[in-house]
């Protein structure tokens, strides 16, 4: 490359050919995206050897992972990318040897890819080699050569910059890198954050490409993120060029490092990503040497007896060719459209009905629908002569084999979703639906894999639950399964394939296990407590509008703990008194931006018109930070997240983020129900009268008449201090889950440590038993919104503390309700004031024992606890 800034403003640049050939215009290779110029400018060249030569100095800055193409950055910042034949991606690096890796520096004429000329013509679509300019934006001239060239020594092709503009360039069109990113996502980037980064990176013009090791992908492809294998602790870089290069990289990186909005993601120091990536080896499949139990892994717990039926997916038949590639094409783009549009029913469905991280992964359906990589790969086959049907097929059964053979269990999981949505379009192209077996009720299906789409439109009064030999426990379709409280296992033994249709099994969703031949009399005792358990259900919720009053005429407000308007509507049809803790994170989560203050309003008109007249809503002001973030609110990564950045400090650190979302209850608060205002994570009292503050002024700015302002009791600083809150808060909300983990200094989401984070410990109820004497000596009203409040064994101790208010998860209303009805008074403040005086969580739940159905015993409900985060 020759580069003579001396001549005027304008830098010429010459390309030597990389290749020996033929050079072709452009315009003429049979692929759109070269011929239209959709990368850039460029040349092609009919090659007649197998060495690929740098045709300029510079930086490798991009590998294929097929070695089939590589980009070359030169110093001005132009970014050459040369590729090898068209569809050359698909023979998967069969045949190519790369000479160089990312980040080296090479010459003019220095070797990058050696490949096998005979191979290439033989598998590919067509031999021709693209040298192309992808920033050709910085261009201001361009001449091809024409005729033979001989790689390293003849100029293939010219072109000039404009000098003065070269800095300008680098800043407009540059390529920047990231510093090395440590992803949080503890199951790697899988479907869902891929294409949380994809959807960002499309708001991008730069090209933007994600980077592991010496693997790159374009950050725009959900299928290419997923295909990049990224577990947890993975170093990534990103590698941006074009105008807005830097932007992308500063915003996308921080999204990266914050987990792409997943919960559950907690940004990770070097360390543990060096742990993580020591112990990232799959679980080998367990078998079982007991002929009548069949082993693999919890997906959804729960129990279910019933009979076997095996489901069987039908091959769709497709015709290979086809004469009118443009029709081909539409036919294509049709069923493309119409399965949007069925995903994103289903997707609004379950937003509708159930939660929204069940919905979610039909967003993440639709993102894998749209994915270019996937999109060209058939369009490529359609041009050559293939029936949309043949090439869709093949597009999508190459992309979920690639991802099925990675070593990532979880992003191996993900083909299946792959498969899912190809199949949704392949039956529209071709019309043929796979039927669906009429099923009896009490059926348990046993297939080799279901889709997240047969798991959504499961009918749920004869299904009782399935057993899948694929998928694993954090598979989509695992997660459906949850939602929707189906029992099921997944890598099931292969011989649970054989069983009969129609044999009688026990599904055992928390064990993971099938059981064959139980006896009758096994079989009739799980009903039997599975029936027990439906009538008690059946007479709770016949009562739930009854007053909460104890035996001996004690009143309790038993209200619900909410994320949103569908919870309100569903905490009414279980009888809840009202509201007492509404966390508004949930209103913030799943966006890529925060809602604007109309937005909030409308959300907390809609939720207090929801409620009864009159009923109290306590509206928590938002709960992020290092433990639960948000996307588009970058926190600076923490060593101990749950010891910083979090609840009220996160709002007094950006007040604009309270006072907005402060002004919007206050504008709701004539809506109907009483609105109520809380503070989460307040330590100091400076923590509450900062807060306390900004509330008072923003409500005498809006002219709105008080309402009830009160604080969360959750970190111990604030029991311990009880007295002095209490002359000043309106109330008190416990938040037993965080001040527990807070007293006991145990991780409240510890897998290890599960067993003892338990609020039961007479130091937890100690310090719930100060905070209801000081605040009743002040006058004050105290409820409890932890999940000790839908614990059976706690609301006898709660009840006899003093508590007030119970704040549970709605569908626990109706039982609390019922269970406080059967206690009295006297004795619940007897049982309290004993377990005050116990030395373990142990002995005080010996001295509260459960009814024998609410026991959960081995052989039947095996169930995990509620996990205490939302
Ligand atoms: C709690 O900590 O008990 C609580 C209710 O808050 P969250 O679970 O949302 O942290
Ligand atoms: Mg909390």
């Amino acid at each position: 490359m020759r580069t003579d800034a001396s001549t005027g403003p304008l830098i010429h640049v010459s390309l030597v050919a990389p290749i020996t050939g033929l050079i072709v215009p452009i315009e003429q290779v049979p692929d759109p995206v070269f011929a239209q110029k959709m990368i850039g400018e460029g040349i092609s060249i009919d090659p007649l050897s197998g060495t690929l030569l740098a045709p300029c100095d510079g930086v490798v800055s991009t590998l294929h992972p097929s070695h089939h193409a590589v980009t070359v950055r030169t110093a001005d910042g132009l970014e050459v990318l040369l590729h090898i034949g068209l569809d050359t991606v698909q023979m998967r690096g069969e045949g190519f040897t790369a000479r160089v890796s990312v980040g080296d520096h090479v010459k003019t004429g220095d070797e990058l890819i050696v490949f096998d000329l005979d191979k290439v013509a033989t598998n590919a679509k067509s031999l021709l080699t693209q040298m192309v300019i992808a920033n050709s934006d910085l261009l201001t001239s361009f001449t091809a050569r024409t005729g033979k060239v001989t790689a390293g020594s003849d100029v293939a092709a010219e072109l000039s910059v404009a000098g003065g503009e070269v800095a300008e360039s680098e800043s407009k069109g540059r390529s920047v890198t990231s510093a090395a990113i440590l992803v949080p996502n503890l199951t790697g980037l899988h479907a869902r954050p891929a294409a949380v980064l994809a959807n960002m990176a499309k708001k991008f013009d730069s090209r933007i490409q994600l980077q592991r090791g010496e693997n790159q992908a374009n950050a725009k492809s959900v299928v290419a993120v997923m295909g990049l294998e990224v577990g947890y602790g993975d170093k990534v870089q990103l590698v941006a060029s074009g105008a807005d290069a830097e932007q992308a990289v500063a915003e996308l990186a921080v999204a990266i490092a914050d987990g792409l909005g997943e919960e559950g993601a907690v940004p990770i120091s070097e360390a543990e990503s060096d742990a993580a990536s020591a112990s990232s080896k799959p679980a080998p499949r367990r078998r079982s040497d007991d002929p009548d139990v069949l082993l693999g892994v919890s997906a959804s717990s729960g129990l279910g007896v019933g009979t076997v039926v095996q489901i069987r997916h039908q091959d769709i038949t497709v015709v290979e060719e086809a004469t009118d590639r443009h029709q081909e094409r539409r036919t294509l783009n049709k069923a493309i459209d119409r399965a949007g549009v069925q995903l994103q029913a289903l997707e609004d469905r379950l937003k509708r009905e159930a939660d929204p991280s069940k919905a979610a992964i039909f967003a993440a359906h639709q993102e894998i629908l749209g994915d270019p990589d996937l999109m060209d790969i058939a369009a490529s086959a359609i041009d050559k002569g293939k029936s949309a049907a043949f090439a869709w097929r093949r597009a999508y059964l190459v992309y979920a084999d690639q991802l099925a053979g990675l070593k990532n269990e979880v992003l191996a999981g993900r083909a299946n979703d792959v498969r899912d949505v190809g199949q949704r379009v392949l039956e529209e192209i071709t019309g043929q639906r796979s039927e669906k077996a009429e099923l009896p009720a009490g059926s348990i299906l046993i297939a080799e894999d279901l889709t997240p789409s047969d798991t959504a439109t499961l009918d749920r009064t004869k299904v009782v639950g399935f057993c899948t030999t694929g998928g694993g426990a954090s598979s989509h379709v695992a997660i459906i399964a949850r939602s929707l409280d189906i029992p099921a296992v997944a890598g099931i033994e292969p011989r649970a394939l054989d069983i009969a249709d129609g044999t009688r099994v026990i599904l055992d969703g928390a064990k993971g296990t099938l059981r064959l031949n139980a006896s009758d009399e096994e079989v009739e005792r799980i009903k039997g407590r599975q029936a027990r358990q439906a009538e008690r259900r059946a007479v709770e919720l016949a009562a739930m509008n009854e007053p909460t009053d104890t035996t001996d005429g004690h009143h309790m407000e038993i209200v619900a703990n909410i994320g949103g308007v569908e919870d309100a509507q569903n905490a009414m049809t279980n009888g809840a008194d009202g509201v007492g803790l509404l966390r508004s994170e949930f209103i913030f989560m799943g966006r890529a931006s925060a809602p604007t203050e109309d937005e909030q309003t409308k959300i907390y008109r809609d939720v207090a018109g929801s409620l009864a007249p009159g009923q109290p809503l306590v509206i928590r002001t938002l709960d992020v930070g290092g433990d639960k973030p948000l996307p588009y609110l970058p926190m600076p990564r923490e060593d101990n997240p749950f010891l910083g950045q979090r609840g009220i400090r996160v709002g007094l650190d950006r007040p604009e983020i309270l006072r907005t979302q402060v002004r919007a209850i206050l504008r709701a608060a004539d809506a109907g129900a009483r609105i109520h205002v809380m503070f989460p994570m307040i330590a100091t009292m400076q923590d509450w009268r900062l807060a306390k503050a900004v509330f008072e002024e923003e409500r005498e700015r809006l002219g709105v008449a008080p309402i009830p302002v009160g604080i969360m009791v959750e970190v111990p600083s604030v029991a311990v201090m009880a007295p002095q809150f209490a002359a000043e808060v309106d109330f008190f909300s416990v938040g037993t889950n965080d001040l527990t983990q807070y007293t006991l200094a145990m991780d409240r989401g510890h897998p290890q440590l599960a067993p003892q984070v338990d609020g039961l410990n007479p130091a937890v109820l100690r310090l719930i038993a100060q905070s209801v004497i000081a605040a009743h000596a002040a006058g004050r009203w105290v409820g409890v919104c932890g999940g000790m409040a839908s614990d059976p064994q706690a609301v006898p101790l709660l009840v006899g503390l003093g508590v007030d208010e119970l704040s549970v998860s709605v569908p626990a209303i109706p039982s609390v309700k019922a269970q406080i009805r059967r206690l009295s008074l006297v004795t619940c403040e007897d049982l309290a004031a004993r377990a005050l005086e116990l030395d373990s969580a142990a002995s005080v739940r010996a001295l509260v024992p459960l009814d024998d159905d609410d026991t959960t015993d081995d052989t039947t409900t095996s169930d995990a606890p509620e996990p205490l985060t939302p």
